[in-house]
């Protein structure tokens, strides 16, 4: 019987407001709260049509802490889901400790004028969270999300140490666009064209971006792709948590086609996130940009193919080394005929919802800021396979 307030009702907010009314059982009352009210109206419409279930909604500017704490108090909800932006983060985290209530996110804190994240300023929320006895539970996606959790799993069950990682990160769909990202574009681009990094016997290395590329061969007919290392925010938090980790890498697959078009668009300076002036106005020509690009939202229906999305381990178990590949398969129709999304807003916002369901049952309750793989893996992986983002290990 959970009281729950939803910020941000873009693509993944969509998902997470759908699968948390698919709850009712457990998410008893829902408020759906962002920028624009009538995106948060339209996907509550969508939610009565599809599961009978009413959800609240509301306008709020979620970089106002009055206007958030004033929005929190008046709903009383138990838990915040951050489905906005990064941006937000630290300032929903500051109204939820103000209001004494628990908080959840899928992506970590980035400044906005300048491309990076680091986990450094939530994890500086520690002993305020700990000491409020409220709990804030961070990236609770896929990536980051259901990786840390693939890792705390095999950790638990699968090895005794995991000495070397590689989360690698397929969207083999194809939405049949020029251009298109399939999450937030200012968001997308900015970590896709950062430099790359990975974790090697105890330091950080540093690639120039998409210099280092491999080839894999994905399960389940979607075949061998080319896959480019970058540098992904759960790689800082597992470097720290994983017993006897030698090397953590990330790796994601682009299409020729985008990284062309990515490659001209930063060339020509439409990725820069710093004011530029035009006629007597400043515009920051990434969110200009961002205006020009598809709504990752509307992408649901045209959309198809798969994603497959998981953790490679190499370690030892009982003495003997061994590898285990624990992975997911999602595909894009079968996420667009059950919520009306593509899948990368289904696989962030189906895992969003389960972190929220094991904190309000008590089951993940945990007074601080926690990262996903410093949590028992169990409850939750049995939930990926109750909710629509069944798992493999080979
Ligand atoms: P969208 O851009 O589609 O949606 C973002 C939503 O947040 C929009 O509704 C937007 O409002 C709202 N918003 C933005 N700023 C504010 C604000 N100041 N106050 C209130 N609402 C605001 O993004 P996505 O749904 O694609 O992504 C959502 C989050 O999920 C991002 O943080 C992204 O990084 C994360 N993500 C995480 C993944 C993971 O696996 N962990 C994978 C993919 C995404 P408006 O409608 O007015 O623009």
């Amino acid at each position: 019987m959970a009281r729950i307030l939803i910020i941000g009702a873009g693509g993944v907010g969509s998902v997470v407001a759908h699968k948390c009314a698919q709850a009712a059982d457990v998410f008893t009352e829902i408020m759906l709260a962002s920028r624009t009210k009538a995106r948060c109206d339209a996907i509550a419409a969508d939610v009565k049509t599809r599961t009978g279930q009413t959800i609240e909604t509301a306008q709020v500017d979620a970089d106002n802490v009055p206007e958030l704490v004033a929005l929190i108090k008046s709903w009383k909800p138990e838990l915040v889901l951050n489905i906005a932006l990064p941006y937000q983060d630290l300032h929903i985290m500051d109204a939820c400790l103000e209001c004494g209530v628990h908080y959840l996110d899928t992506a970590n804190y980035e400044p906005p004028n300048v491309a990076k994240f680091e986990y450094k300023w939530q994890w500086a929320y520690q002993e305020r969270f700990r000491d409020a006895g409220l709990m804030a539970l961070l990236g609770s996606g896929f990536d980051p999300g259901v990786t840390n959790v693939f890792c705390a799993y095999a950790q638990k069950r699968l090895l005794d140490e995991i000495h070397v990682l590689d989360i690698i990160d397929c969207n083999a769909g194809d939405h049949g666009q020029p251009f298109a990202t399939n999450f937030n574009p200012e968001i997308n681009i900015r970590e896709v064209t950062a430099r790359g990094r990975y974790w090697e016997r105890g330091e950080w290395v540093e690639t120039d971006p998409l210099a280092w590329s491999m080839n894999f061969d994905f399960p389940d007919g979607i075949g061998e792709k080319k896959c480019y290392l970058m540098y992904h925010e759960e790689l800082e938090s597992l470097v720290r948590n994983l017993k006897g980790i030698r090397r953590a890498r990330f790796w994601m697959t682009f299409s020729d086609n985008y990284l062309n078009h990515l490659k001209v668009l930063g060339n020509v300076g439409m990725i820069r996130i710093d004011p530029v002036n035009y006629n007597g106005q400043e515009i920051i020509p990434i969110q200009f940009l961002k205006a020009l690009l598809p709504d990752p939202a509307s992408l649901g229906p045209l959309t198809k193919g798969k994603t497959c999305i998981g953790c490679l381990m190499q370690g030892v178990k009982d003495g003997q080394d061994k590898s285990v590949y624990v992975y997911n398969i999602c595909d894009h129709e079968a996420c667009f005929a059950e919520v009306g999304s593509q899948a990368i807003s289904y696989t962030t916002g189906v895992p969003a919802m389960i972190g929220a369901l094991l904190m309000v049952t008590g089951v993940w309750m945990k007074p601080g800021v926690c990262n996903m793989e410093e949590l028992d893996p169990d409850p939750f992986m049995a939930e990926l396979n109750r909710r629509g983002l069944p798992w493999v290990v080979r």
